[in-house]
């Protein structure tokens, strides 16, 4: 069968200009909506755009031992940054709560992630306190993969079921450009083969594809995975926050990848494993397993995304991209019962309207944006 590459179609994006906004102000609180009761059994909140509420991503931490150019540069992210003072970063048993309450209005999948989400202390016993609301949860989490080689065993212990572990390439001069830390290509396979031991799989291995940093590492990235059990997910490179000089111009659209890989391994498409599923998946023509590409610039999902994020300091944010969140660690802190915060987040949810990335045009330019290291990736 051949690919069939039309569905991977590329969009003419303008580029949005590079806009530097100081984080404080970029962290400004929205007013909450006026809240109706939400009743028990339904299912779930719907937003303006007529998407359910599936999906939470909870950050733990906004700092990370890596220096990601495309996420945490140095040069913003340096020895003066202000990372949240431990008393502003949500409890465990703050977070449980949170849980709770999206798991009673139909959150079906939990990641953890962050900044690095293996450097908050005992994230264990949180994945522990998670997996024990309700074992039908699917609870993940995305990491690094610095510390995974250590930390597998007692992840998996804790009730974690799956690991997506960022890797962006296998050379090591290319790797540590990216990362920023020195650190090597090595120890993070390690990282992946002691979760995959422990029965942390399949694991997702996530690369964003740089222009003229990585494009080059691709078929060679795809090629070692290929057959492992393990699925790599080719990223576009994002415009998320105001720090890393984001350019149209640095993005390697997925139909791009897709056709560096089929031309030395053929591929095929296959559809979603479930609905909203942010990859689009392509299989080896030969059956030895698959890949993902993750198209966030050239083709748009906003349209089946059912994610809400709450950040380190417990604001929900409705959009990767959104200017502003919630504050919901005044309604954990002030004596707010669990019904009332479940009424707050379904007002939220139902006022929700976002889809940036279809719209990213010189329109939203001017927009505040978040960085992804503290809203959680
Ligand atoms: N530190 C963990 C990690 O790197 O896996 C979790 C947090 S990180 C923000 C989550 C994911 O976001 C990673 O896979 C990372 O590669 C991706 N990411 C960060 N900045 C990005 C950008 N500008 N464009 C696309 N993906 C990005
Ligand atoms: Fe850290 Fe992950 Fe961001 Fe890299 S992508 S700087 S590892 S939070
Ligand atoms: Fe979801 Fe916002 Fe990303 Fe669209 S841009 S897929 S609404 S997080």
């Amino acid at each position: 069968m051949r690919p069939d590459f039309t569905v991977m179609t590329e969009r003419i994006v303008r580029p949005v200009p590079h806009r530097i906004i100081p984080i404080a102000d970029a962290r400004r609180d929205r007013a909450l909506p006026a809240a109706g009761g939400h009743h028990a059994g339904s299912d779930g909140p719907v937003d303006t755009l007529g998407r359910h509420l599936h999906d939470l991503r909870i950050s733990v931490t906004d700092r990370c031992n890596f220096r990601c150019t495309y996420c945490m540069p140095k040069d913003v992210f340096d020895k003066n940054y202000q990372f949240l003072p431990h008393k502003d970063l949500l409890s465990f048993e703050e977070i449980e709560r949170v849980a709770r309450i999206f798991i009673g209005l139909g959150t079906q999948k939990i990641r953890i992630t962050g900044g690095e989400p293996l450097l908050r202390r005992n994230v264990e016993r949180l994945i522990e306190m998670l997996a024990r609301i309700d074992d039908r949860i699917d609870i993940t989490l995305t990491t690094n993969g610095s510390l995974l080689a250590r930390k597998a065993q007692s992840l998996f212990d804790a009730g974690l079921k799956r690991v997506t572990v960022s890797l962006d390439s296998l050379d090591d001069p290319t790797f540590q450009a990216m990362n920023d830390a020195e650190f090597p290509v090595e120890r993070v396979l390690q990282g992946i083969e002691a979760a995959a031991a422990v029965g942390l799989r399949p694991i997702k291995i996530n690369a964003v594809v740089k222009r003229g940093v990585n494009d080059h590492t691709i078929v060679p990235m795809a090629r070692h995975f290929k057959g492992s059990g393990h699925i790599v997910r080719f990223i576009e490179f994002m415009d998320v926050g105001a720090s890393n000089g984001w350019r149209m111009d640095d993005v390697v659209p997925s139909a791009e990848v897709v056709r560096q890989i089929n031309e030395k391994m053929p591929l095929a498409p296959i559809d979603p494993s479930y609905e909203g599923e942010v990859a689009a998946r392509w299989w080896y023509q030969d059956g030895s397993g698959e890949i993902g590409v993750i198209s966030s610039v050239t083709q748009a999902f906003c349209s089946t995304c059912t994610r809400l994020r709450l950040s380190t300091e417990g604001k929900l944010y409705t959009c990767l991209f959104a200017s502003s969140g919630y504050d919901f660690r005044s309604l954990l802190r002030g004596g707010a019962t669990d019904a009332e915060i479940a009424a707050q987040v379904a007002a939220v949810w139902r006022g929700r309207g976002d889809r940036y990335s279809e719209i990213r045009t010189a329109a939203t330019a001017g927009l505040r944006k978040i960085e992804m290291s503290y809203i959680g990736g």
